[in-house]
This record gives C-alpha cells, structure tokens and sequence, in this order.
C-alpha cells in the first residue's frame, strides 16, 4: 500500500470524533492500551517497512488485489452497469482478513504475545486465528455460547488453527457479550496482548486503524474501474454494514467524491418494525457501547435491544461511529433488507452469475432493488464473502421455497 490517504471531510478528529461519534469511553484499567495504539497506530501504519509487509501479504496470502467482476446477465436484470468487488475470494472466505493481517503486523511492532478477539459467527474469530497460526502467536476468542452451538464448523475450524475458544456465559451468549468477555479479559492483560477487534467499531483508535486496513477495497476498486471503465468513479458503491468493516472499506476513498453516492444496506430481519431486526439507522439513537458513542437499538432507558438477522455478521445492535455520521450527515444513503430479500438475492446470483455469496453481502445485493439506476450508471457492489459458511440456511430455505 502506499501511505494511506486521509479524507479531508470524512477523517477521524484528534480525539476520535466522526462529527458527534466516536471517542474512547473505556475503564480506567484499559488507558494503558488504549492510548499506546492511539499514539503509535499512524506511524507504524506509515512506515515503508510496515507497508511493505502488509502489500506483500495481501498479495502472496490473501490473494489480492481481488477481482472487480461486471456481472453482465445481473447487470441486464437491474438495468445498470453491476460491477462486484469479490471480496469473496480472499483466503478465508471474507474480507474481515484484511483487518487481521494489519493488526496481526501492528502487534508484533508493539512486542505483543497474544492475541484475543470477540467473534459472532465465527467469521472474524477464523481469521484472527489464522493470522496467529501464520505469525506463531498465542490466540484466544471469546464467541457467545449460543454462538458456539449455532456455528460448529468455524468453532472446529478456529480449534484446527491453534486458537482457544472461550464461550462467553452472560446476558444472550451473543457478540455483545463475547465483546464484554473480551474487553474484560484485555484489562486483566493489559501489557503483553492486543485486542485484534473485527469491524470499525470500539474505542478510538480502532475504527480508523479498521477503516484504513480495510481501505484497500476502494484503492483497487478506483484503479479498477478506470482500466474497464476508462473513469475512476463509479456512481454507487453498495456495501452491506454489520458493524461496517466492508462498508468502510468499500467507501473509503470515495468519502470526498460528492458524485458518488454510498449506500449502506442494513439487516431488516423480519421487518423494521417487527421486534425481530437489526436495522440499526432505522430503529436506534445514540448512545455508548463497547468503548465508542454511535447509533445504538435501544429501550427508552437505555437497554441494548437484542437485534435479529438471518445473517450471523449483521446481528449487531451498533454501527461504527464513522456510518453513524455518515447516517446523520446525509453523506450515505442507508436501506435496509430483510431476511426473505437477501435470501432472494442470494438465489438470483447463484442462477444469474454463478457465485454463491455469503447472507451478509446478499444484503448489499438485495439493496439494488430498492434505487432507480440509469441504464449507464456504474454500480460497484462490495461482495463481502463466500457462502460457504451459510449453506445450512441457504438449504433450509430451498426445502421450504420448493413445498
Ligand atoms: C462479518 C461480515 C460482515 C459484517 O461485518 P462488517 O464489519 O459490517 O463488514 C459482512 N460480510 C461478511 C461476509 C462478513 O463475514
């Protein structure tokens, strides 16, 4: 990568802000750690030497740059030029190793032993473990015990790589609480461990430093585009948004170009106003969770709403602090797409273009129902990951569609 470049209206402030979201709302005892990354994080991230290593192992072990695909027969459905990012093809399946092959890089410069991470379907806690195996470092990850039941491959997948997987006991046994477990653990640690946290959410500086690892989508995507389509901007980029990793990756360094539009597709569950969604924009107002202020579902007092999406990856309550402001400042369009619609989408792609796409990024296809294209408008869809890891769902749902 070359030094990444900063978005002049878009950039994380001193303090951690994106408008009013953001910061570093943590527990004393965590300070430490927290403020080592944020003093350091820029430079070992600028430094040619760190740069080179990170270049040299997206592309020799990662697989990147990953192709930008014009999905032709799609494109001819929806009535636009339908480019896809295959984020799908990295190792391990998502784009999430971008981010852990950073962090794993940037931990070794701090003189880290170990590694811990929080993880819900077991995405994130597969590449963290696989960056650890790679880099011979200790690796624990902390998965929601219901979690743990519901996604047994990537338990036993994240076990053949070498890691420890903790189940987190409290509240739902979910992501939020596996976050708690890890957040604690990381106290009790504080001099020898990094927290390798999985989407651009948590206390400054991981949003950013999340962010900028992940910025490597739209870097390629820009020279991409110019050498199919002869300019470097699309009119849309789509991305599906958990916590918004793909999406902030995918938006990155088009954060200052007003003529393209960002557009932030959401899990509707079973519909926004159904009790059973994880449409964060649509249903939550600010508050702080696990280390920043964003846009949160929440109870009149102040409870986190357990969120629901047929997709593992989405099933957050939160967004990063940089979409929150993003949402607030207009900057993004945000939809959102139900279980049944992803499910759609996934199914079309499969017969229209041969690619099985993961849940989440089906989310992101879903969202190209929802806008009016002109026929030469170029679209770029970030396609997060393979769908390997959802075929369970994927045939449950053709049992129940060919009754
Ligand atoms: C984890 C995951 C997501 C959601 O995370 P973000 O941080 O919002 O990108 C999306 N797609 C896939 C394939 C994932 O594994």
């Amino acid at each position: 990568m070359a030094t990444i470049k900063t978005s002049e209206k878009f950039a994380v402030s001193e303090e951690g802000y994106y408008g009013e979201f953001g910061g570093a709302f943590i527990p004393e005892m965590l300070f430490p750690n927290v403020e080592e990354l944020q003093s350091r994080y820029l430079a070992i991230m600028n430094d040619p030497a760190f740069q080179k290593s990170f270049d040299q192992l997206l592309k020799d072990y990662v697989g990147r740059p990953t192709p930008l695909y014009k999905a032709e027969r799609l494109s001819a459905k929806i009535g636009a030029n339908i480019y896809l990012k295959r984020e799908d093809l990295c190792h391990t399946g998502a784009h999430k190793i971008n981010n852990t092959i950073g962090q794993i890089l940037l931990a070794e410069k701090l003189g880290k032993r170990k590694i811990i991470a929080e993880t819900g379907a077991g995405q994130h806690g597969v590449a963290t473990a696989t960056v650890c195996a790679l880099k011979g470092l200790e690796c624990e990850v902390f998965m929601g015990e219901k979690d743990i039941e519901r996604q047994a491959p990537n338990v036993a997948r994240m076990r053949m790589l070498g890691a420890k997987v903790t189940p987190a006991t409290s509240g739902s046994k979910t992501l939020k609480d596996a976050t708690n477990e890890a957040i604690r653990a990381w106290i009790n640690n504080p001099t020898d461990t990094h927290y390798i946290i999985g989407s651009v959410v948590g206390p400054h500086p991981y949003p950013d430093m999340v962010a900028r690892f992940q910025s490597i989508i739209s870097a390629e995507t820009r020279k991409q585009l110019v050498e199919q389509t002869g300019s470097e901007l699309p009119d849309y980029v789509f991305a599906c948004v958990g916590g918004g990793s793909n999406a902030a990756g995918m938006f990155y360094n088009f954060l200052d170009e007003s003529s393209v539009q960002l557009v932030a597709v959401e899990a509707g569950g079973l519909g926004v106003n159904s009790g059973f969604s994880a449409a964060t924009t649509a249903l939550g107002k600010t508050g702080i969770l696990h280390g920043s202020k964003s846009i949160l579902m929440q109870t009149e007092d102040g409870q986190i709403v357990e969120p629901h999406s047929i997709s593992a990856g989405l099933d957050y309550p939160g967004i990063g602090p940089l979409h929150a402001h993003l949402f607030k400042s207009n900057r993004g369009i945000f939809l959102n797409a139900t279980d049944e619609e992803a499910l759609d989408a996934a199914f079309e792609l499969c017969r229209l273009e041969g690619i099985i796409p993961a849940l989440e990024s089906s989310h992101a296809l879903a969202g190209l129902n929802k806008l009016n294209f002109k026929p030469d408008d170029v679209v770029v869809v970030c396609l997060s990951g393979r769908g390997d890891k959802d075929m369970s769902t994927y045939m449950q749902a053709l049992e129940e569609r060919t009754k």
